[in-house]
This record gives structure tokens, sequence and C-alpha cells, in this order.
């Protein structure tokens, strides 16, 4: 049986510079190289899960122009549902600026047609969700459309992986109707600190975390830390490994792996993804991962 995935979320063109090194403030230096690549964590999500094997439906909201074609049709491309996929005339499709240098990676999100995907919008869509195994969330839409998404979803008794980025304060409310909560490092860190937490509310949340360590791997919290360790790789571009590792964990968990093996497929996936240019560039099959783990 397939495993219905339904990722609610973000489409944004990358715009996406290379560079020897990171310009300082009013300065301006020749860049490599520039390449438009199909981004947004939403849709980032929406095909990891899909090419990993998922039956994927996409909930989201384009601009009326070329990139939102292009890339509605590049979902459809991966064998996405794209029925829930909206143009909205007189915004732009969201876009992402990112510039690569000296290994690391600057990220300016503009948000244009996702700032639609509203409570309003996401309510027009519960059968879906309500038919999913699982549903995964990210920040780069509007978080009244996100918390929409988490109540339907716990209506039907639905997994919810909220992936909590770019960081936003989330009330302790919504943070717990999440199954899992998928921060990075630096997200974690900003999570734990922005809540008036007491003792009892932090452990909770911490249950509910799997942090992404980026080349470490990845630490849940069931009984203390435990980190499960990444797979060592070339890294080419780190765009996108932390959206490849939650389409990958919430196809993982869809199949009733426990949390461990869901992380440790994860981790496979997310080393994988980092070894090819492009958020979406290096996303593995099923195949692929169970090679690269024998
Ligand atoms: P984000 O992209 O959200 O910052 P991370 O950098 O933590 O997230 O990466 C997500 C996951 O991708 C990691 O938990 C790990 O499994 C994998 N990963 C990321 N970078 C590397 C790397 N350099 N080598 C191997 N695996 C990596």
């Amino acid at each position: 049986m397939k495993r219905k995935i339904t990722v609610i979320g973000s489409v944004n063109m990358d715009l996406v510079t290379l560079a020897d090194r990171t310009p300082k403030a009013g300065e301006t230096i020749l860049g490599k190289a520039f390449h438009t690549i199909p981004g947004g964590k939403g849709a980032n999500q929406a095909v990891a899960a899909a090419r990993l094997g998922a039956e994927a439906t996409f909930i989201g909201c384009v601009g009326d122009d070329d990139f939102g074609r292009l890339m509605t049709q590049r979902l459809q491309d991966e064998g996405i549902n794209i029925d829930y996929v909206k143009p909205v005339t007189h915004v732009s499709t969201g876009i992402a600026a990112i510039t690569i240098s000296e290994g690391d990676n600057r990220i300016i999100v503009v948000p244009g047609a996702n700032s639609h995907v509203t409570a309003e919008y996401v309510q027009k869509h519960e059968e879906v969700i309500a038919a999913s195994d699982a549903i995964v969330l990210q920040l780069e839409i509007p978080v009244d459309g996100v918390k929409k998404a988490m109540e339907l979803a716990r209506k039907h008794r639905v997994k919810i992986i909220l992936n909590p980025a770019p960081f936003q304060v989330l009330s302790k409310e919504m943070l717990l109707l999440a199954d899992y909560l998928t921060p990075n490092e630096h997200e974690q860190a900003e999570l734990l600190a922005a809540g008036n937490w007491t003792e009892a509310e932090r452990e909770e949340i911490l249950q509910k975390c799997i942090v992404t360590r980026g080349a470490a791997g990845a630490s849940i919290y069931q009984n203390g830390e435990k980190l499960i360790p990444g797979y060592p790789v070339e890294a080419v571009d780190t765009t996108g490994a932390g959206d490849t590792f939650n389409g990958a964990l919430a196809f993982s968990l869809s199949g009733n792996a426990d949390l461990e093996e869901a992380c440790r497929f994860a981790n496979a996936a997310g080393a994988l993804s980092v070894t090819k240019l492009g958020a979406q560039g290096g996303m593995p099959t099923s195949e692929e991962v169970a090679e690269f783990l024998q």
C-alpha cells in the first residue's frame, strides 16, 4: 500500500548564485555561476517524499506567473498530486535568493503567493488531510494555515510532522499539536529559548523533537538525548538537506518504522541529498537509499 503523505507548504523558485566568497556590505563582486532551481521547503519536502515512493499531495499557492507554472509542472512531473495547488493573481510566486560561498549558504525568502495558504484555504482541503497517513508542515506559509492543518490532522488522527523552519515563535498549544518537531540545531536552540516553559513543558516539547545536526546526524529525546549518527559523504551543496530529511522521515514513519529506524533512513536520504547541487537535485529514491545503506 502506498503511503499517503500530504505536504502543506511553500513553493519558491530558488535563485542560486555561486561565488568564491561572501561580499561585504556595500561591496560588489563577480560571481561564478547562476542557477534557477525549483525549491521552497514545502515543495522540496513533497518531492523528497514522492521520490522515495510516497503517494504525495501538495497543498499550496503559486503566483499566476512563469515561475508558478514551471514549478507546478515540476511537482506534477515528480508524480505529486497538484489538484490543490492554486495559482493566485496579482502576486508573485515565492522566491528564495540563495548565495553559496565558502561552503556555506545564505538565504532570503520572499513569500509572495505562499502567504495565501491561510487557515481558510487549508480548511477547504479537510478531506485531503483526513485521507493522509501523515502531514508535513514548515513555517514558510502563514502560521494560521499551519495551525489549521494541524488541528484538522489531529481531528482525523493523522500523524503530524512540523519542521519549525525558518524559526518563528509559536504558541505552546501549537507546538503540542505536533507529533514530531524537526528543528535543526539552531532552530532548536531558538525554540527552547523563546518559550516561557516550565520544566515539564520543556520536557514535553523535547520528547517530540528530532533535531538535525548536519553531518553529525540527528538527535532524539525519548529517554534522554540519543544521537543517531549521520553518514560521511562528500558534501557539494547542503541546501535542502533538512527538507530531504523531513520528507524521508515522514515516508519512513508512515510505513510504521520506529523513530530510530526512521531517523537512520532520513539520515541516509539527507546524506545522499548533499552530494548533488540544488535542493531537489540529490533527493534519492528508496532504492538508492537501500543501496547506500548496504
Ligand atoms: P538543515 O538543512 O535544515 O539545516 P541539517 O543541516 O541539520 O538541516 O541537515 C539535515 C540532515 O541531512 C542531517 O540530520 C543529516 O542527516 C543530513 N546531512 C546534512 N548535511 C550532511 C553532511 N554534510 N553529510 C552527511 N549528512 C548530512
